[in-house]
């Protein structure tokens, strides 16, 4: 129901007032919220990030204005509600999310996750992996998330892409991490994503620009296969997105995450993720909002969405 219709204060909160009856099997993509901070190193609250995005994203309206995407009017999308994770067991909800993903993915829908702290993404490319092979990825964060173990344990919100590659998950000369930065474990922490074959763009290489340019080089770099979109909350400066866990420093912009998500489309992006956001940090709500946003211009960037003049 549009806007002038219900209040936009009214209705059931899914995402962007979408329906959430709609079978997997009729949609071509699957908003799914996937509850989950047992995973984090610092601060706890990302588990009420699907929440707190879905409240922010009754404002967002169907048309795109900039780029004249129409995603309702080219692709069957509903939010699909979310995963019943296990807030005492992080191996389990880790097995519990690879199943959801993977029951989704048999209806050959694209997967867009609200989360949730990064662990989330180790399941999710598991389920990725299978259905189409190992895939690309353009991964924003202040942090590489590449880390051995933490404590002790593999499973983490700061080690999933190091476990993606062990695993065979990445086709990692097509993966890029934008807006890396702040303090390390070791002086040689980006390192091993290079010695991978990711491209590493430090937030040094993204401040005062435009980053037209860098996501040209990217379609360049990660197109020609299926590619994920894993959108830590947290590249953002915390000036614009403090609702998170893991804050860091001198980040992104507000309109380069725009820049970034717009320079995706035309890829061949087969889900997406928007993570980290704990809305118990914010102070007007307005990480959730940014995020709630970002993930509608992802459903604009999707392949197969048209363009109205
Ligand atoms: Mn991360
Ligand atoms: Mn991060």
């Amino acid at each position: 129901m549009g806007g002038n219709e219900l209040p936009r204060f009214a209705g059931i909160t899914t995402f962007m007032r979408l329906p959430g009856s709609t079978p997997p099997a009729e949609l071509d993509v699957a908003i799914v919220g996937v509850p989950l901070d047992i995973g984090t190193s610092n601060r706890p609250g990302a588990r009420f990030g699907p929440r707190g995005i879905r409240e922010e994203s009754v404002l967002a309206r169907p048309y795109n204005m900039a780029t004249r995407a129409a995603p309702f009017d080219s692709l069957r999308i509903d939010d699909t509600g979310d995963v019943a994770t296990n807030p005492y067991n992080l191996a389990d909800s880790v097995a519990r999310i690879e199943a959801h993903f993977a029951e989704l993915l048999a209806h050959d829908v694209v997967t867009v996750a609200l989360g949730g702290d990064h662990t989330i993404v180790l399941p999710i490319l598991r389920a990725m992996r299978a259905k189409h092979g190992p895939v690309g990825v353009v991964h924003v964060d202040a942090h590489t998330d590449i880390n051995d173990e933490m404590f002790g344990e593999k499973i983490a919100h700061g080690t999933p892409f190091r476990r993606a590659v062990e695993e065979g998950l990445l086709d990692t000369s097509r993966v890029v991490q934008i807006g890396v930065r702040g303090t390390g474990y070791a002086a040689d922490d980006f390192d091993w994503s290079r010695q991978q074959g990711f491209r590493v763009v430090s937030i040094e290489e993204c401040w005062h620009r435009s980053l037209v340019p860098l996501m040209n080089e990217v379609q360049e770099q990660v197109g020609g296969g299926p590619v994920y979109l894993s959108f830590d909350i947290d590249g953002l400066d915390p000036a614009y997105a403090p609702g998170t866990g893991t804050p860091e420093i001198a980040g992104l912009t507000t309109p380069q995450a725009v820049e970034i998500i717009r320079g995706c489309a035309g890829l061949n992006l087969v889900g997406c993720d928007l993570v980290e956001v704990a809305p118990i940090y914010d102070v007007s709500g307005m990480t959730a909002h940014i995020a709630a946003d970002l993930v509608y211009e992802m459903l604009c960037a999707l392949p197969g969405v048209e363009k109205r003049d």
